[in-house]
């Protein structure tokens, strides 16, 4: 997905070395974490995404907060640090817009594949992004483990942490759920059940149809399957591939629920987007999709706060972002450094591509200096 207006891509100013270009904020716009983000060439997937992060406060808290500023210093987390900065000039910046230039220097530093001014995917560079953010936490989750055992009296492992304890981070208890899957062989009924750990739900979108809920592609999503053919499992029972029947269900439903809905897809040899309206509320009910051991109203209950939006084509598209902003209650869309307030009413649109949904309503922004 490529924009096809020019962009400039001149030399980077002193104002843009430090984080902050030299825009102030207009007359009465005083909002923390409402802050446009500028366009440094094709960059607007990059700016929509970190402005859904900007706007998942659980994430902004943790990584503004005292404690987490000096321990990123301490275990040396270059990643998180930028990041951080970017989010603190964001929320309590002076300025109507920044330029997340040493953010974008980073992040090409570690993904080399995003080094270049090309549009890219904005949902496989979240998850890059968080993986980033994740590997680099770790570092803060080992030293603090570290430092709250007891001193080994001998050189050995003896005192060596769970691994499970060193590897959690903000990004995980956050951002991670789990699948499960229960295949059933259906020759003998012989069932077994196998997890995996999940940060994004790639969404089918039903075909041929030009309007459908946000509902539909979740059923079809977690509809069973049977797996016949040349798909057939190996039953360990039977000791042969049989038919199998799959289904799917979220065993461990995440804080923070990302949706993808997946656009970009093929009809025949032909690369196709798929412009179906999927209608969304600011509440999604999550139940249906939950396994019976999480069947509990507080689980499955959640709450929209931001949206990726993509426009245009698969090769000429734009990526804007609609946010829900903590402090003042209220929706902005931010198109690079312009930024509006938009009513709840008009959140809802088909060119939605990625849904942010948290299940713990978010509640006034705790951040110091605010
Ligand atoms: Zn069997």
């Amino acid at each position: 997905m490529r924009r096809t207006d020019a962009v400039s891509r001149g030399r980077v100013t002193a104002s843009e070395t430090r984080g902050c270009s030299s825009a102030v904020r207009l007359p009465g716009w005083n909002r923390a974490g409402v802050c446009g983000l500028d366009n440094s060439g094709n960059s607007c997937y990059l700016n929509a995404v970190l402005q859904c992060l900007c706007s998942t406060l659980p994430l902004v808290e943790h990584l503004l907060s005292q404690d987490t500023r000096e321990e990123l210093g301490r275990s040396k987390c270059r990643v998180a640090e930028v990041f951080a900065r970017l989010l603190e000039e964001m929320w309590l910046g002076s300025s109507s817009s920044c330029a997340p230039v040493e953010a974008r220097s980073v992040m090409c530093s570690i993904l080399p594949q995003f080094n270049n001014y090309s549009q890219q995917d904005a949902q496989e560079l979240l998850l890059f992004l968080l993986n980033a953010l994740h590997d680099d936490l770790k570092k803060v989750a080992k030293r603090q483990v570290r430092s709250s055992m007891p001193q080994p009296r001998r050189a050995g492992n003896r005192n060596r942490a769970p691994a499970a304890m060193e590897s959690t981070t903000i990004v995980s208890r956050l951002f991670e759920g789990q699948l499960g899957y229960m295949t059933l062989c259906m020759h003998c009924d012989h069932h077994t059940h196998r997890t995996q750990t999940v940060t994004v739900l790639s969404l089918p979108i039903p075909t041929d149809i030009t309007k459908c809920s946000i509902q539909d592609c979740l059923s079809l999503f977690f509809e069973q399957t049977l797996l016949t053919g040349v798909e057939q499992m190996l039953c360990s029972v039977c000791g042969l591939r049989r038919e199998t029947a799959v289904h799917t269900c979220l065993d461990k439903p995440p804080e923070i629920l990302m949706l993808h809905l997946k656009r970009f897809g093929c009809k025949g040899k032909n690369q196709v987007k798929l412009r179906t309206d999927v209608v969304f509320s600011p509440r999604l009910d999550l139940s249906p999709f939950l396994s019976s051991s999480v069947q509990n109203a507080s689980y499955s209950s959640y709450r929209l706060y931001a949206v990726v939006n993509h426009t245009g084509h698969l090769n000429m598209g734009h990526y804007t972002a609609l946010c829900h902003n903590a402090l003042t209650r209220s929706w902005h869309c931010f198109d690079d450094s312009a930024v509006r307030e938009v009513q709840d009413r008009l959140v809802q649109s088909a060119h939605a591509y990625m849904l942010l949904y948290s299940r713990k309503p978010f509640q006034k922004p705790k951040i110091l200096g605010l």
